[in-house]
């Protein structure tokens, strides 16, 4: 993984305009043109997307005259970008515009930043706050890599698609969301032990954010718009302190690197946000806190708590949690060099993730 700075940002990128609301992608053309977006509009869909939305962005565009082109990639790997590319290479009178749940999003995201275009993000799901964010997750050479790149200058959520989206994707961004209570824990820790810089606005704005899902999990309930508007904010508001920090710190601590280990030796690793989501139970546990307050909140949400839930062993749960440390060492947190293989056991299992022998 790509280190963040650790230096104070100069400039925090964030989106122009945040749109959510019913039938949005009607008025992608109209609100492309209000911002000044000009030259031809590649769309980045995968399969699923073209047909739920990508068409209905596109006649949209062209209902305000932009050209459009549509690409349809199979995955975030560098090949996908690398189709996109071509579209684009010595064109630049193009913008990108990303119309998925998390794939599309990150291709057109990372190739408008290497061809220095605008990008324009239109989510499918609420399922991670990737929606928003000024960072690319791509697959290069069979590895899932962390990119940074430049944030949406639009952001247009049309809640109604959003709404018919799987339930898992709805419960996955609400845990990701979730999971800033324990990476602001562990950014303090790092501000006591190490002296990293820390940016109150930030964790606060972080902190709030994870509250406002918590305290409302009883209501947030898949296919109703107005919990998918709930959960769009959400997620905007932490990729925007993450553009105030200058890092993923805000929303992105130790959970976060368990889940990525547990991305790297699961058979089927479960949705980013789950992963988190348990991750943040079993972080909390460590810290000291009120590790069954984000349970209970997870299981209203109705999210999986335990390996078994999530359809992982055990053995992999443990092994993340031994392995999490290293995924990315410049980053400290509560994991520190490290816990033992009797220590992981003993959180997994009073926390209820694992069963135990
Ligand atoms: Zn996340």
């Amino acid at each position: 993984m790509e280190s963040d700075s650790f230096e104070r940002p100069s400039v925090m990128e964030m989106p122009r305009a945040v749109m959510i609301k019913s039938d949005a992608v009607e008025e992608v053309g109209q609100l492309c043109s209000r911002y000044h977006l000009k030259g031809r509009a590649v769309i980045v869909c995968d399969r699923t997307t073209s047909e739920i939305a990508g068409r209905r962005v596109s006649s949209s565009l062209e209902g305000s005259d932009y050209d459009t082109e549509i690409i349809v990639i199979e995955g975030a790997t560098d090949v996908s970008t690398w189709a996109v590319d071509e579209l684009v290479e010595g064109r630049s009178n193009s913008f990108i515009i990303g119309v998925g749940g998390g794939r599309p999003i990150d291709v057109a995201k990372y190739v408008a930043t290497r061809h220095d275009l605008d990008f324009v993000s239109v989510p499918t799901a609420a399922s991670h706050d990737g929606i928003a964010s000024s960072r690319a997750s791509i697959e290069m050479d069979g590895r899932k890599k962390s990119i940074p790149a430049r944030s949406p200058i639009l952001v247009i959520a049309d809640t109604r698609i959003i709404a018919d989206s799987p339930k898992e994707l709805l419960v996955s961004g609400c845990a990701d969301v979730i999971s800033n209570y324990t990476a602001v824990l562990d950014w303090k820790l790092s501000k006591r032990l190490k002296g990293e810089p820390f940016s109150e606005y930030a964790a606060a704005l972080s902190e709030m954010t994870a509250k406002m899902i918590l305290q409302r999990a009883g209501a947030i309930k898949p296919h109703l718009e107005e919990s998918a508007r709930v959960v769009v904010k959400a997620l905007v508001s932490s990729s925007v302190s993450m553009s105030i920090a200058g890092s993923t710190r805000p929303a992105s601590g130790s959970e976060h690197m368990f889940a990525h280990a547990l991305d790297m030796i699961a058979r089927k690793p479960p949705l980013h946000g789950i992963e988190c989501g348990i991750g943040t139970i079993m972080m909390m546990y460590l810290h000291g806190g009120d590790w069954r307050q984000i349970r209970d909140a997870l299981v209203l949400l109705g999210a999986p708590v335990t390996a078994s839930g999530i359809g992982v062993n055990d053995e992999d749960i443990v092994e993340a949690l031994t392995k999490a440390h290293g995924i990315r060492p410049e980053r400290y947190t509560i994991l520190g060099d490290g816990i033992t293989r009797a220590a992981a056991e003993k959180v997994a299992m009073e926390t209820g993730v694992i069963e135990g022998p």
